[in-house]
């Protein structure tokens, strides 16, 4: 397999497929946080360095149409270019003459960026602008026409380069055209860039060969959306914290009263089966035994501590208490592997966030003083733990969401495979 650090890019144009999908100002377009497209910069240096030249591709948003003014990448040149040191060309597009063009043109040193890949309905291979009463036959006949073209839209983006490089992880775990497909026109010619190799890197520390005791601190919203994660971590990690909303799904399950907590009585055999299950392999389930709830879900609502299995009936639990943070601190600074996905409470409310800053906290101190690997994963702790201040005081910070998820879970992720095919 090829590495960027190995490749020879000498005269070689790099078709790199980044994520440059950032947040935009509403109303002036501007970046407002460019830290997908700061993370791209070693793998565009590395390229010009070795004296290639660099097309960069990347989705914005969700576009449903072409040439949607309000997602094109043209918003982002200034940024890449600040960011870069170097001038940015915009081909303005992705599939016309221009854009071949100007890969055509390129000499060492240069980039150019292509228009949003979403602007094409074959970057996904999904059928758009359907009738909403279109038949089963239009829709199986619009979605062969589509994938039809797609192989076009990606032989396209393929003629421009001599190798091509994916650093998205953001977007690994889908089989679109450019994340996926295009590496079959570069057999020996793709690898990944350095986003994607550290992403790897970090999520194999923990999963294959983590140095133990090794914990795994799950929060969210519902038993329904983590039960998968829980499952799979359960193979690997010596003992599970679990907080967030799912806790008075369990408490419930137990028999405790949850007042207007948020609870999901059919996934009551489910949790119960959690317990059995860690109890049976020896791992540490760990849930905190107090909960902050309130009367109003707002940064003006009264607050109270309570028992989580003893909730007052018009109060509802939306972060731990005190005896919980104790807790999980120590079971916290007790590991040396540590992985975090989900916030242990609503921690977008002020008031309700000092829980996921204690969990932030300890994580922070176990990896600064005891040693620990800890790697955090998936958007809400990403924000929790950007919100607190405290991303460089831990190992790793995923920029995947589903895709961490899809990869802890043992899933085969496309773009992954796509090079290592
Ligand atoms: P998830 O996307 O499943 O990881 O869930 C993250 C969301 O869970 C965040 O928006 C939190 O506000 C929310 N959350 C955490 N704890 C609670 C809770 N006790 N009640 C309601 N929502 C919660």
């Amino acid at each position: 397999m090829q590495t960027i650090d190995t490749y020879n890019f000498e005269g070689k144009r790099a078709i790199i497929r980044v994520d440059f999908n950032v947040p935009l100002h509403k109303e002036n377009f501007s970046v407002t946080d460019d830290t997908r497209i700061r993370a791209a910069i070693p793998t565009i240096k590395k390229v010009l360095a070795g004296g290639g030249s660099v097309i960069l591709m990347s989705h914005l948003g969700r576009p449903k149409k072409n040439n949607d003014e309000k997602y094109s990448l043209s918003h982002i040149i200034s940024t890449v270019e600040e960011r870069l040191g170097t001038k940015v060309l915009f081909a303005g597009d992705c599939m016309g003459e221009k854009a071949a063009e100007m890969a055509a043109a390129l000499k060492p040193g240069e980039v150019l960026l292509l228009e949003n890949l979403r602007f094409y309905a074959e970057e996904e291979g999904k059928p758009r602008g359907l009738a909403e009463d279109a038949t089963d036959e239009e829709k199986k006949e619009a979605k062969k026409a589509v994938k039809e073209s797609q192989k076009e839209f990606v032989k396209r983006l393929a003629s421009y380069a001599d190798c091509y490089i994916n650093d998205a992880f953001g977007t690994a775990h889908r089989a679109h055209a450019s994340t996926a497909l295009i590496a079959d026109y570069f057999p020996n010619d793709k690898m990944f860039g350095y986003v994607m190799e550290g992403e790897l890197k970090a999520i194999e520390s923990v999963m294959e060969n983590p140095a133990r005791p090794f914990v795994a601190i799950v929060g969210g919203s519902k038993v329904s959306t983590k039960i998968s994660i829980i499952e799979t971590l359960m193979e690997k990690c010596d003992k599970i914290i679990v907080g967030g909303g799912m806790t008075y799904t369990f408490s419930a399950a137990l028999g405790g009263k949850v007042g207007k907590s948020i609870c999901e009585p059919e996934m009551f055999e489910t949790a119960l089966g959690i317990l059995k299950k860690a109890e049976e392999k020896g791992i540490k389930f760990v849930m905190s035994p107090d909960a902050l709830t309130c009367d109003d879900f707002s940064n003006d609502a009264n607050t109270q501590e309570a028992s989580v299995r003893n909730i007052d009936p018009a109060w509802e639990g939306v972060d731990i208490g005190s005896e919980g943070k104790k807790l999980f601190r120590e079971e916290i600074l007790d590991c040396k592997t540590i992985l975090w996905n989900g916030p242990v409470g609503v921690f977008e409310i002020e008031k309700f966030s000092t829980g996921s800053r204690a969990v932030a906290e300890a994580i922070a101190e176990a990896t600064q003083t005891k040693g620990a690997y800890s790697l955090i994963g998936g958007g809400d702790s990403v924000a929790c733990i950007n919100k607190f201040g405290l991303a460089d005081k831990v190992s790793y910070v995923s920029t995947g969401g589903g895709a961490l998820l899809e990869f802890i879970e043992g899933k085969e992720l496309p773009g992954v495979a796509a090079i290592k095919k």
